[in-house]
């Protein structure tokens, strides 16, 4: 069978991202990690407040503390103390301020601050310009969160917000998923590393770069074979390897049908492939199952099919494996400014965008090859043309920035 002549009977994009998310499953156990190391891991249980923030009534401006029934116009009232924040002042005194700084705590008997820019030194006692309000300047107890309030849910990917949030309610230890640890392993003859010669018939291998910086931003631990030679036996032992130390197998490159493709007849020798070939483009090479048990997704050799293929799929399963909830990626509608005639797979076209009156216009680039990796970089994203559609000026396409995607 010949790589190009069948078409038919290819997955669609949809079904293959349904098996994947269907069958990713939180696989890590619950590690408690310190709060100052959890940036980017997967939250394994919702945290909820057992504290009020702030937990007292507190100043939010430089100025001064007064029961409001003390107030009048045109009369000085001494200042009977000093609270900065940090510190804790005495009941006030009845008839008097107290001196107060943003986020020091309201003296009990204190129902109102003025700040300073509304208030005049009289001496040693203070006269208060205009009339306050109950309550003025006074952040109470609870405003921000409230004892028993459900803050970050489970599967929550954590970011700097989040991470504030947890440390505000003094979370110090931060129940996550362990890391997921991912074999990277690249196949090709060709292949040598930056640093070393490129030699005749040799290329550099540019996958390993992009999925590893791919899958770091992902919070894995990796194990890489850089260069696996294109033969049964080296892929075979590296293979079984690799599932048996890993929790995940992602290879690049040897799934398409050539003579020297030998992963996807190895993992169905050690495993099973559960689905193969989708009805993209690029990435229909793109095979997804398991060795003894260890999940599988072999990418696409192309450097930008592995790209496409590792975004639009292995991400999501990825986050599944790790206990993340699967957030679809947004896309943007545009308005097409060019024509193309209809293709039997789903197409994701490098494109620019621009703004013009208001409207997001989409341009492909020219280079569309699967091999022209500088087209991910000379583009803003991935332009989606649905299977079978041709595209008129003025269509209205999604677009996914890489923004998004990554
Ligand atoms: P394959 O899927 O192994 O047939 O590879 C398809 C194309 O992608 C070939 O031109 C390979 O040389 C190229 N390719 C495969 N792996 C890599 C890699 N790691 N880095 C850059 N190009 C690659
Ligand atoms: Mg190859």
């Amino acid at each position: 069978m010949s790589c190009c002549d069948d078409e038919a009977g290819l997955l669609s994009l949809e079904q293959a991202l349904a098996t994947l998310v269907s069958e990713a499953v939180a696989s890590k156990a619950i590690e408690q990690v310190a709060i100052e190391d959890v940036l980017g891991r997967v939250l394994a249980q919702d945290i909820v407040s057992s504290i009020n923030v702030p937990p007292a009534n507190n100043s939010a401006m430089d100025g001064y503390a007064l029961r409001w029934q003390d107030y009048a116009a045109n009369k000085a009232l001494p200042v009977s103390q000093r609270i900065a924040a940090g510190n804790i002042g005495e009941a006030l005194q009845a008839g008097t301020v107290a001196r107060i700084f943003t986020g020091g705590e309201i003296p009990p008997g204190a129902d109102v601050v003025v700040k300073q820019e509304d208030t005049r030194q009289a001496g040693d006692k203070v006269m208060i310009l205009n009339t306050p309000a109950v309550g003025d300047h006074i952040r109470p107890a609870g405003q921000d969160i409230r004892a028993g309030a459900m803050l970050v849910a489970k599967g929550t990917v954590l970011s700097p917000r989040h991470i504030g949030i947890l440390a505000s309610v003094g979370c110090a230890m931060v129940p996550v998923y362990q890391r997921l640890h991912v074999s990277l392993v690249n196949t090709g003859d060709e292949l040598v590393m930056p640093g070393e010669v490129c030699g005749a018939g040799k290329i550099y291998n540019s996958n390993y770069f992009t999925m590893r910086g791919f899958l770091l931003r992902l919070g894995c631990e990796i194990s890489s074979v850089t260069a696996l030679a294109d033969s049964a036996d080296a892929v075979y032992d590296a293979l079984l390897q690799a599932s048996q130390e890993t929790d995940l197998v992602i290879t690049t490159g040897g799934v398409s049908v050539g003579e020297e493709d030998h992963v996807k007849h190895v993992v169905g020798q050690l495993g099973q492939i559960k689905l193969w070939r989708l009805a993209i483009k690029p990435g229909k090479p793109l095979a997804y199952g398991d060795i003894q048990g260890t999940p599988f997704i072999g990418l696409p050799g192309n450097p930008v099919a592995a790209a496409v293929t590792f975004l639009l799929l292995a991400k999501p399963y990825i986050r599944g494996l790790q206990g993340a909830s699967y957030q679809p990626p947004q896309a943007t509608p545009v308005i097409a400014d060019f024509t193309t005639k209809a293709a039997k797979r789903q197409v994701f076209l490098r494109a620019n965008v621009s703004l013009e009156a208001g409207k997001m216009y989409a341009t492909p680039l020219v280079n569309q090859s699967s091999g022209a990796l500088s087209s991910t970089v000379f583009s803003d994203g991935l332009l989606v043309v649905p299977a079978g559609a041709s595209v008129a000026k003025g269509d209205v396409l999604d677009f996914l920035p890489y923004s998004v995607l990554e």
